[in-house]
């Protein structure tokens, strides 16, 4: 039983000492035989020693295969990780020996590149490189070498023979002393070009001459061009990421300010002129013009603008003004001078015109008459002149207005016609009027188109030597339409369209035939078109011409037929018969004025004449004239227009007739006249005709 007992009890130590053993540490088996050695004996202490040997070592040998396993497992886990990453990844992953061999790659790799596995794996990574770049593969491979690891561009070449810009990033590692490389090849050629087309535009913004700038929905800035570092003085790394508003102060009250940032920073755009400040602190005009920056994905990401320099514009404008105000002056000049010269010609005028239609009507003597004759025209010459010079002033100073009324076309060119039948029939010339209609009654401004007919009237005459003179006249419903042709020198091809311009003449410099101002033509187109119609010249040369003006009619719409009779003339006619001696004041200090008149009116009038406002004053008040004749420039220390507006104050001549006889003819006089105290207006020089025909008017 004791035998037993002791053969069982060893039995339990030996398998419960390993078992213990595999339970504790090595530093507590030691310290057990440090502690009990003694104790138990060296009989004892020697298996014990054996036995904990042995575990020591078992226990060694399961840890080190436990590890292992641990290892490779973990080794798989990675392995299968890595495979994944690089099948499915977005960038091409080629490992490579140290020598540049490649030894693995990805599915990208192969698609890419078009090779398969076997063209691929075992060969130089150099075969990815164009021919003339695969010396410098093996540079890179032994920088790679011993380094951390790099990333470069080259151009890769596909199988096809395609090229690309490859960007790689290279990795050395080491797995058991060996050395492997990992490269990781992106396709550069997309961002490459959108990194051109950003260089691209930011050196389009750079050399266009505007300020560009760009900021955050902070107001930061973000882009600043050439152009806005010259205009501010501040250069582009001073500012970036600075607010703008602390780098382009704007000199505008922070209402407006705040109202401005809340508009662009809601998307809208906005554009103004503003003064701003230069880094030096000058302050200067500036257009700016801002609008939303957006995203590719369409968000509001900041605010671009665009600025403008307004400093040359500006001085421009002040200059523009200064010599607007010049011109003003000098055209203001102009006018007094072409008034004063109109003045200082028609005064004269009317002694050589009156004096010579006088003598034409009174002499018997042929001689006399025909050389009287010459003076006359000369006169009539000099006064048409004056007139278009003074026509054109006035269509440029748009003081011509169109005034619509009704009348007879037939009759007004008739009228037109008796003014130039002596002069065409002194050169043989006959005028003829064919008229499509009887009569036609139109609404057009008749003084504007009697202008018109006697400017191309004096044209034919003057440049026609023989044969006729034809007028017609066509309507169709709305339009009406005359034309006037010559049998006269006609007009070259190449002078058809300039001779509408001002100072243009068909025949010019030292080659010029005719006299004239050139404004003839100019004047009439520009009548025409004022009416809304239009004018068309067809000529031959040396064989004549013609011209049409058609002009649309207002009244109805249509062209009306009128009794062929003028009523109205007939009407006036028997008035003037019937005229009583009306008794007239004359105030005129121009003696040879004053005797034309005189002698104009002796037959139908009593006039009395006297050569200052004064006397005039004087005469009016002891008696009761019919109606006043008032030079404007009188010498003396009374004017015509203060002489009337006395007159019109003495009992009896509130409403009497006072008549401007005057030589002041520009544009404005007239309605200066009458608007101060004269009620009617003729200027100098007029014919007896004129004169009588105005005054009949008054008094009728
Ligand atoms: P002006 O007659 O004063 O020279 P116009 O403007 O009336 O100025 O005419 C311009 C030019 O057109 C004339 O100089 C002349 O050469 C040419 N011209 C005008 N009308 C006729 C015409 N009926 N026949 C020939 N030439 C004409």
């Amino acid at each position: 039983m004791n035998f037993n007992l002791k053969k069982y009890s060893l039995f339990g130590v030996l398998i419960l000492i390993p078992v213990a053993m595999s339970l504790i540490t090595k530093q507590e088996i030691i310290y057990l035989i440090e502690n009990y050695a003694e104790s138990t004996g060296l009989l004892l202490l020697l298996p014990i020693s054996a036995l904990l040997i042995f575990v020591i070592w078992r226990n060694n040998k399961l840890k080190f295969y436990k590890e292992g396993y641990e290892i490779e497992k973990e080794k798989n886990i990675l392995l299968r990780h890595y495979d994944y990453l690089s099948r499915y990844a977005n960038d091409i992953i080629i490992l490579l020996d140290d020598k540049g061999m490649m030894l693995q790659a990805n599915e990208k790799a192969f698609s890419v590149y078009g090779y398969t596995q076997e063209e691929l794996i075992g060969k130089s990574g150099k075969i990815l490189r164009p021919e003339n770049e695969q010396n410098k593969f093996d540079d890179i491979i032994k920088k790679i070498h011993n380094r951390e690891g790099i990333v470069y561009e080259t151009i890769h070449i596909k199988k096809s023979g395609e090229r690309f810009v490859a960007e790689i990033s290279v990795c050395p590692f080491t797995i058991e002393g060996t050395t492997y490389i990992q490269a990781i090849i992106r396709d550069a050629t997309q961002r490459k070009k959108t990194e051109e087309t950003v260089r691209q535009h930011a050196m389009f913004l750079d050399s266009v001459g505007q300020a560009v700038i760009a900021t955050n929905l902070n107001l930061e800035i973000i882009y600043w061009n050439k152009a806005a570092e010259r205009l501010f003085g501040w250069q582009k790394s001073e500012v970036i990421n600075k607010n703008i508003l602390d780098i382009v102060p704007l000199e505008i009250n922070e209402d407006k300010l705040d109202e401005i940032i809340l508009e662009l920073k809601n998307g809208l755009s906005w554009s103004g002129e503003v003064q701003v400040r230069k880094k030096d602190e000058t302050i200067f005009p500036v257009k700016i013009n801002n609008s939303p920056l957006y995203n590719s994905q369409g968000e509001m990401v900041g605010i671009v603008g665009v600025y403008d320099d307004l400093t040359e514009q500006k001085i421009r404008e002040l200059e523009l003004l200064h010599a607007k105000d010049k011109a003003e002056e000098v055209n203001k000049l102009k006018s007094n001078f072409l008034a004063n010269i109109s003045h200082e010609v028609r005064t004269p005028l009317i002694g050589i015109l009156g004096f010579s239609e006088m003598i034409l009507e009174e002499t018997y003597d042929s001689d006399l008459k025909e050389k009287v004759g010459e003076i006359y025209k000369s006169g009539k010459k000099l006064n048409e002149t004056l007139d278009t010079i003074l026509d054109i002033s006035k269509i440029e100073a748009e003081k011509v207005n169109v005034v619509y009324e009704r009348f007879n076309l037939g009759e007004t060119i008739k009228e037109s016609i008796v003014l130039y039948k002596v002069l065409a029939e002194e050169k043989g010339i006959e005028i003829k009027y064919t008229a499509g209609t009887n009569g036609l009654l139109v609404e057009l401004d008749k003084k504007i188109l009697s202008k018109i007919i006697n400017n191309l009237l004096s044209n034919a005459v003057k440049y026609t030597s023989e044969g006729e003179i034809t007028v017609s006249t066509y309507c169709n419903n709305a339009e009406v339409k005359i034309e006037i042709e010559d049998t006269g020198v006609g007009i070259p091809e190449d002078k058809l369209k300039t001779v509408f311009e001002p100072f243009r003449q068909a025949s010019e410099g030292y080659n010029r035939r005719f006299g004239g101002t050139g404004l003839g033509l100019t004047i009439t187109k520009i009548l025409v078109e004022m009416m809304n119609g239009r004018i068309h010249l067809e000529s031959q040369f040396g064989k004549g011409s013609k011209i049409t003006i058609e002009l649309p009619v207002y009244s109805s719409g249509s062209c009306d037929t009128l009794p062929v009779i003028n009523e109205v003339q007939k009407k006036m006619e028997q008035r003037i018969r019937s005229f009583e001696k009306i008794s007239l004041l004359l105030v005129e200090d121009d003696d040879v004025n004053a005797k034309i008149i005189l002698r104009f009116l002796e037959e139908e009038y009593n006039t009395e004449w006297v050569s200052s406002g004064s006397e005039a004053i004087a005469l009016a008040s002891g008696k009761n004239y019919n109606g006043i004749l008032m030079d404007i420039s009188l010498k003396g220390e009374l004017d015509g227009l203060t002489t009337a507006e006395r007159i019109k104050k003495i009992q009896g001549y509130e409403a009497s007739p006072v008549i401007a006889v005057t030589a002041h003819a520009m544009v404005g006089d007239k309605e200066k006249f009458l608007n101060g105290g004269c009620t009617h207006y003729i200027s100098k020089p007029f014919s007896r005709n004129d004169l009588l025909f105005l005054l009949k008017n008054i008094f009728s």
